[in-house]
């Protein structure tokens, strides 16, 4: 096997210079939380990371973790199980993915957040404020100010603390495996443009998707080429190429979390809580155009599909001092591009959507949420207050944050063939393997990603570990 466009060499061409146990592609959450487990288990483990700091997707996030069953649920009196979160990622896939995976994630989601918190001083407590789209009962787990940035620095500290080393401007170009594809290690290309190879027991694939990949999403995902992309760049598809040349199966390759909601022109995620707890989302003209609750990332491609690619988020007061727990939140306050208004008129000055329909739109939400009218797109509005002035708006787009489809894995994040049959020593999490989100965007329940990435992170680096020779 020695082919350049597919990344993988023959080990016969291979000049190792040192042989680690497990090798980690990808420094975000999902290869930090390998590499604790693996290192856990009793392996000698090493991360490579492309850039200058292990932060990737997971940095850029909310860093919110889903877990069914954990005892800060129990402290809340929320009740959950496994069961239960199974069965809302599989309603919100609409029965397209998994069902036995759904649930061994569901099953194991309770023990890594206990675990990220107990063993590993990750301050994760629950998001009571607010139930996700999808979900149940209140089960995200999230970092003080809800930031991934803030999950990665703890991560970061865990992995320092347990002296677990993290290579950084580190880019893997080429796997080597043999004709059973067994795989005896990598090639990583340094900064200065020289090459080292380093051998290995086990390989875990945590280097997310394809999402920073223009040419992939074009060919695989064309419905959200017009979106901005909002995850991170250096995401470029290299475990599908890696594992497609291995005889990896490939599943949901259309799979993608999008997002409804990016500030316009300020790249800043306005999360969905705004919506969940009444906001609504209006074009241009001043009309709403989809069921905004169904879900962020399917709104995406609705609010690309609008005049100019945007909407704005309608709101009010309330909601404004609701989504101040968000980080994001409050640096979309700084960065200016929340608009406050005390009547309709002012707002329709200031965003410039014409008063007439503004005001109808306005009226007819009020309806709704009086249960006088019916929402022409199905969404429930009776359960929360109507808006009340002064109002507030922001105007967002649609993005791609990452992509879902991947490699075939099983429970532990061993990479499968077609046939299901595990290839010898490789496993995949987080982007890098398939997810539980169906074959589209519709399917992203929040908390999918977090919980692929840490939760097949944790298991693959303990099998990993266990697989070394
Ligand atoms: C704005 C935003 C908000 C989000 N909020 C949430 C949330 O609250 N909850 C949730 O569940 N999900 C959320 N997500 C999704 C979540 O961030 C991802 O699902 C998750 O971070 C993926 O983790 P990962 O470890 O697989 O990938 P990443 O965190 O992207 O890590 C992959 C790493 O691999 C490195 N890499 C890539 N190729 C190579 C190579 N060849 N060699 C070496 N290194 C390489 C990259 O540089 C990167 O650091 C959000 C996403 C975004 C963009």
């Amino acid at each position: 096997m020695d082919t350049t466009e597919t990344g993988i060499l023959a080990p016969s061409s291979a000049n190792f210079g040192a042989r680690i146990a497990v090798l980690v592609v990808g420094g975000g959450g999902c290869g930090l939380t390998a590499a604790l487990a693996a290192d856990e288990a009793g392996a000698d483990v090493l991360v490579l990371e492309r850039d200058v700091s292990a932060l990737g997707t997971t940095a850029m996030s909310t860093g919110l973790i889903p877990a069914a069953g954990t005892r800060m649920q129990r402290e809340r009196g929320i009740e959950d199980s496994a069961e239960l979160f199974a069965h809302d990622i599989l309603s919100k896939a609409r029965g397209a993915t998994d069902p036995g995976i759904a649930l061994a994630l569901a099953e194991s989601s309770a023990k890594t957040v206990e675990w990220l918190v107990d063993t590993h001083d990750v301050p994760l407590t629950l998001v009571d404020s607010f139930l996700y789209p999808g979900h149940s009962v209140k089960r995200m787990h999230g970092s003080p100010n809800r930031t991934g940035s803030e999950l990665m620095g703890a991560l970061t500290r865990a992995i320092e603390r347990r002296g677990v080393d993290v290579l950084t401007e580190a880019l893997v170009t080429h796997l080597f495996a043999d004709s059973e594809s067994v795989v005896r290690g990598v090639r990583v290309r340094r900064p200065d443009g020289t090459d080292e190879d380093l051998a290995c027991g086990a390989l875990v694939l945590a280097c997310c998707g394809f999402a920073g990949n223009a040419e992939m999403v074009a060919r695989y995902i064309p419905e959200i080429v017009d979106a901005t992309f909002f995850g991170h760049p250096g995401n470029k598809g290299d475990a599908l190429r890696w594992g497609l040349a291995l005889g990896a199966a490939v599943r949901d390759i259309h799979s993608y979390q999008g997002h409804g909601g990016l500030a316009a022109g300020r790249g800043i995620p306005i999360l969905w809580p705004l919506i969940m707890e009444g906001g609504f989302q209006v074009n241009q003209s001043g009309s709403r155009f989809s069921n905004e609750a169904r879900g962020y990332s399917e709104q995406a491609v609705e609010v690309v599909a609008q005049p100019g690619h945007v909407a704005w988020d309608i709101y009010d007061q309330r909601l404004h001092q609701l989504m101040t727990e968000f980080d994001d939140y409050r640096d979309a306050i700084e960065a200016r591009a929340i608009v406050t208004a005390a009547s309709i008129a002012e707002l329709s000055a200031a965003t410039q959507i014409p008063l007439a329909t503004l005001t109808q739109t306005l009226t007819e939400v009020e309806a709704m949420v009086r249960g006088e009218r019916a929402c022409p797109f199905g969404r429930d509005f009776t359960a929360r207050p109507p808006l009340k002035p002064p109002y507030c708006a922001v105007k967002v787009t649609g993005a791609l944050f990452h992509t879902q489809g991947g490699l075939a894995v099983d429970r532990v994040g061993r990479v499968l063939r077609e046939d299901g049959q595990p290839l010898p020593n490789l496993y995949a999490g987080g982007g890098a393997a398939r997810g539980i989100s169906g074959p589209s965007s519709w399917g992203y329940m929040a908390g999918n990603g977090l919980l692929t990435a840490t939760t097949f992170g944790r298991l693959a680096g303990a099998a990993a570990a266990m697989q070394t020779d």
